[in-house]
């Protein structure tokens, strides 16, 4: 049985990108864009490598999660509708709800 919780999208606002190489783990806050009132100043989300071993990170995950900020801070600056994310669980548990 498949089961479904909610999560509603302020509650999505950390992101982690995990180094390939030593693990270290970099967590960005999504509703943070110092430029983005400057769309034309390039902001990245994470640095282009790792901060530990200075590994690259690779370049479409980087322009993904820009992306990603880019269409999080779109919805969650609206006050009109509330989006959520649901979560599919494969257990079976009772349906787990969280909300904000
Ligand atoms: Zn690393």
């Amino acid at each position: 049985m498949i089961n479904q919780y909610t999560v509603d999208l302020e509650d999505l606002q950390f992101a982690t990108v995990i180094c390939p190489k030593c693990k270290t783990e970099v967590t960005v806050d999504l509703a943070y864009d110092k430029n983005r009132a400057e769309p034309n100043q390039r902001n990245p989300v994470i640095p282009s490598k790792c901060p530990t071993c200075y590994v690259s990170f690779d370049s479409q995950i980087r322009m993904g999660l820009e992306s990603i900020r880019d269409g999080y801070l779109r919805i969650i600056g609206q006050d009109d509708a509330l989006v959520q994310f649901r979560v599919r669980e494969n257990d079976d548990d009772e349906d787990k709800e969280i909300r904000a």
